[in-house]
């Protein structure tokens, strides 16, 4: 067999990061990367458990594998991440008669796993949780100027809806030493920018430190231009954290703090442990200490028992706050959670009908707030050409909205400042690049 593979992710940031670990893991054992499925003798889809609809997804996914596998090519299918943790050997009950299951905790050995595979008579199964399995990442190159960093892994917190402290077990921390040795080698790699990745980064505690003191261990690594971070826990959320951001001039002015909803009465059965007074009260501090600080959200529609007060009060929450952007998802039930054993008693056109108005008033003010922009100076962070547009090069804002600026005299890498000339729902236009080096906004 051929040492080549694919891998197709599916889901949030730590997906992408554990794709990414095990990408670097394949490769120093000879393997090379595959153009698409046709091409490899391995394909691992990383899977996202979240929600039933990503799972529907995954699962159709997997079968047009199997389907292809059938005609020579690939050799070996794998199903790992959250949704192989959850259904295990249960998989080959959905159709996906796959080589290879693992969960979340198991990637280490994975090249010898695939060795193994030859001989086998059915699937190779690893489900088993490891409460102190810790990815790093040091690969020998890196093609972006951006990179995530998981600085943490699972949860603590189990929200009632949420299948991840089960899938991806309790919270632990990287040791600050590691944290900051892998920041430094993307930046040798020609990293300019890092996400610190956790399911609560605002709970990080790597040898007693806390999360805003990694902040500024980490913004002190020369050659790294700025700073991200996601998710925070609005009740873990310090002030410390928002002192941090404000002083670090390394760390971007956006704030990704999930809300989920304005109903005092929903957060409660939903244990997210604030209520929407206490989250408004972070989002002032925040806000006055942040200057232009950019917030978005998360939100769910249509939780068991959740009447129209509820969505009224989530609502009413939207236009209060005024995120920069907003997820709205339709709440489906997780199988263990403890939110499927209550009744997902509202219709499904209503969880849409829901979704439809706070993404109606999400989408005005997002293009009110992009319209403010236009004649503004930003600094972005050009990360390559335009996929879509010749001549063209897209980075990201510190606020992190996507925008494209002209390519000339302009290289992948570069900090600039430029003024926005046109601007869209999605992406602003920056035909004027003013300043090279950054520094602004
Ligand atoms: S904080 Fe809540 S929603 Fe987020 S990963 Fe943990 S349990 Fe899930």
């Amino acid at each position: 067999m051929d040492k080549t593979y694919f891998i197709e992710t599916y889901g949030c940031q730590m997906n992408v990061y554990d794709s990414e670990f095990i990408a670097d893991l394949l490769s120093m054992k000879g393997y090379s990367r595959a153009a698409s499925p046709e091409d490899a003798s391995v394909v691992l889809i990383n899977t996202c458990s979240v929600r039933a609809r990503a799972e529907r997804k995954a699962i159709t996914r997997v079968q047009q594998l199997v389907a292809l596998k059938r005609s020579g090519r690939p050799a070996y299918i794998g199903v790992i991440g959250c949704m192989a943790q959850r259904l295990g050997s249960d998989l080959e009950k959905a159709g996906c008669r796959v080589d290879l299951i693992l969960g979340p905790d198991t990637y280490l050995d994975l090249p010898q796993i695939i060795d193994g595979l030859e001989n086998r008579d059915g699937p190779f199964v690893d489900i088993g949780q490891d409460p102190a399995c810790l990815y790093s990442l040091k690969p020998r190159v890196h093609d972006s100027v951006t990179a995530f960093v998981t600085i943490m892994r699972g949860c603590n917190n189990f929200c009632s809806f949420c299948i991840v402290p089960y899938v991806r077990g309790r919270e632990r921390s990287k040791p600050l030493g590691e944290v900051v040795a892998e920041v430094e080698h993307m930046v040798g790699l020609g990293v300019k920018e890092v996400t610190l990745l956790g399911q609560n980064v605002s709970s990080y505690c790597g040898d007693g430190t806390d999360f805003a003191s990694l902040l500024r261990r980490v913004s002190d690594i020369e050659g790294l231009r700025r700073i991200r971070f996601t998710t925070s826990h609005p009740r873990d959320l310090t002030p410390e954290v928002i002192e941090a951001m404000r002083e670090l001039a390394k760390v971007c002015e956006h704030l990704h703090l999930p809300l989920q909803s304005g109903s005092d009465r929903i957060l409660k059965i939903m244990n997210r442990g604030y209520t929407y007074g206490q989250y408004r009260d972070t989002v002032e501090l925040a806000r006055s200490r942040v200057p232009g600080l950019a917030l978005t959200t998360d939100l769910m529609v249509g939780f068991p028992s959740e009447d129209d007060a509820d969505h009224e009060a989530t609502l009413q929450a939207v236009k209060d706050i005024a995120f920069e952007s907003a997820f709205t998802f339709k709440y489906s039930a997780r199988p263990g959670t403890r939110a499927s054993e209550l009744e997902d008693d509202v219709p499904d056109a209503e969880k849409t009908r829901r979704l439809q108005e706070i993404l109606g008033i999400e989408n005005r003010m997002i293009d009110a707030c992009k319209q403010s922009l236009a004649g503004q100076e930003v600094e972005i962070l050009v990360e390559g050409a335009s996929k879509r547009e010749e001549g063209y090069l897209t980075g990201r804002t510190r606020k992190n909205w996507l925008a494209k600026l002209p390519a000339k005299g302009v290289r992948k890498g570069e900090v600039v400042v430029a003024r926005v000339t046109g601007v869209s729902r999605w992406m602003i236009t920056c035909d004027k690049v003013l300043l090279k080096g950054g520094g602004l906004i």
